[in-house]
């Protein structure tokens, strides 16, 4: 089969490989569409905890032989420890995500655990379904959030994450969202999706804020436009650090949280949320289109809304 492998610090090639094989609680999937959001690109410049030679893409749509039509919940944990049994298999200590600690879906197919294969409705395309992945992140740091209805809403970013938020928002019945992204494109998705107020640069103070390119810059303009006593909740990874003066987050008793992935009724929950979502709004890509579009992403050219690999 062929498959993009990322053999080392910007170096994608596309191969062909020998196509997986099953073992007794596995299943292959003939991929249909694989999301390509925020990890693939920064896993481009910075593997980080990826094994190399890797197969990246942890978005992962497909058919399975008996000809179901299934989105991967790519989440394993140990199942047995105090997280995985509270429903917090994210901060389980052996977590992984399939596509990024084993091979994902930057290929024609992948084998995943029979216990990954989640369903997707005859109602739902798989370029809607191309949203269920980032949705259910939202869907997770929507939760954590506890917002309240009289609350103002703002988020900055509005590539998958932010959309997500925006629906999470909308399907609670709030009605103040406003939004932030150097994208006209994907403004005008946020715009459709619900989001009143959409600007290439968020102002003014907001009771609850999502971050979700996690760029120092960024992290910061969110901890600013925190109101005092309001929440910011960090969900972007572009960088590992930061600075900031903790005697103000003190004195102004801002609620600094982070949240990450996401439960398998997340999952559940972000099917029906993607519902709302156009088609046209997926970009498919072939295999050799997609390193381009990375690359792109990383030089900041976000005017794609949502990028998938279509590997047939
Ligand atoms: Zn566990």
């Amino acid at each position: 089969m062929k498959a993009l492998v990322l053999e080392d610090k910007n170096i994608l090639d596309l191969k062909e490989v020998a196509s997986p094989e099953p073992k007794a609680d596995e299943v292959l999937l003939k991929i249909e569409l694989c999301s390509i959001g925020g990890s693939e690109y920064m896993a481009l410049a910075n593997p980080g905890i990826r094994p190399l030679p890797h197969i990246m893409g942890h978005g992962i749509l497909g058919t399975t032989s008996s000809g179901a039509r299934a989105a991967v919940y790519p989440l394993q944990s140990c199942s047995n420890c105090d997280y995985c049994t509270t429903g917090l298999m994210q901060l389980c200590d052996m977590w992984t995500l399939i596509g990024v600690h084993s091979d994902g879906g930057f290929a024609q197919q992948v084998v995943v655990p029979k216990s990954s294969i989640v369903e997707l409705p005859k109602t739902l395309s798989w370029e809607q379904a191309v949203f269920v992945e980032p949705f259910a992140n939202a869907i997770n740091a929507w939760e954590i959030a506890k917002t309240d209805s009289k609350n103002s809403i703002a988020i900055i970013g509005a590539g998958g994450l932010g959309l997500g938020l925006v629906a999470a928002a909308r399907s609670s019945g709030h009605t103040d969202i406003a939004i932030c992204d150097p994208s006209a494109t994907r403004l005008d998705v946020a715009f459709k999706l619900g989001a009143s107020s959409c600007l290439d640069e968020q102002h003014g103070q907001y009771d609850v804020v999502f971050e979700t390119f996690g760029s120092i810059e960024s992290r910061n303009k969110a901890i600013e436009i925190t109101k005092k006593g309001g929440k910011c909740i960090f969900m972007g990874f572009a960088s590992p650090n930061l600075d900031i003066n903790i005697s103000e987050i003190i004195r102004h008793q801002k609620h600094l949280m982070g949240t990450f992935v996401y439960t398998r009724e997340h999952f559940k929950k972000a099917i029906q949320l993607a519902e709302v979502c156009s088609p046209e709004w997926v970009t498919k890509l072939s295999f050799v289109e997609v390193e381009p579009v990375l690359k792109s992403y990383l030089n900041g050219d976000f005017g794609i809304v949502k990028a998938a690999l279509n590997p047939n």
